[in-house]
């Protein structure tokens, strides 16, 4: 095949020189609710047209590459005393897969065990393109089921104002667990 970025032969859709030199992840981190820590690998900016390829038979190839080169090595380089779960936010399937769950996969490790539909939004409305005004009068309402894991990491795939995050790291204290940070692919600035 021919790599999506250069167009010269590649064994994936992105080769290895142009994911070296265009996907290589930054940590950035925010905080929302005042003491919830968000680290985020990429500008949304850097990679929109990647992202545009969710919810298409193409997304689950770049979010795979995307999920290595940032949820992957960031769990390589994980360590804590205990497991820890991570749960992807709203990891339903469409288009034959689900984005965030490829991102929460690539967590699996030592220290890290990934669940999938145990944070899911009783409310599926769309956040994209809304205002932060639509989206906080709008409430996601997610629901957290049991696990064995005390300690949690939130995934999700873009950060825009933090509500959607906000929202999800409310519940897992109403669940009475402990939200260690939330990791998400990509902040918009
Ligand atoms: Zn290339």
């Amino acid at each position: 095949m021919r790599c999506m970025l250069c167009e010269n032969l590649s064994f994936s859709h992105i080769c290895t020189p142009c994911q070296d030199h265009y996907l290589t992840p930054v940590l950035h981190t925010q905080t929302i609710a005042s003491n919830v820590s968000v680290h985020s690998f990429y500008k949304y900016g850097d990679i929109e047209a990647l992202l545009h390829t969710k919810h298409t038979p193409l997304g689950f190839y770049i979010y795979t590459i995307l999920a290595r080169r940032a949820f992957q090595t960031f769990a390589e380089y994980f360590t804590w005393q205990r497991p820890v779960a991570s749960l992807s936010i709203d990891d339903h399937t469409r288009s034959g897969y689900s984005h965030t769950a490829i991102l929460n996969k690539a967590l699996q490790s030592r220290c890290i065990r990934p669940y999938y539909g145990k944070m899911r939004a009783k409310n599926r409305v769309s956040y994209s393109g809304k205002s932060h005004t639509f989206r906080l009068n709008h409430p996601r309402d997610f629901t957290c089921l049991p696990m064995d894991e005390e300690e949690i990491i939130l995934v999700d795939d873009i950060i825009t104002t933090g509500t959607t995050l906000s929202e999800a790291s409310h519940c897992i204290h109403i669940a009475q667990k402990q939200l260690l940070f939330c990791l998400a692919l990509a902040h918009v600035e």
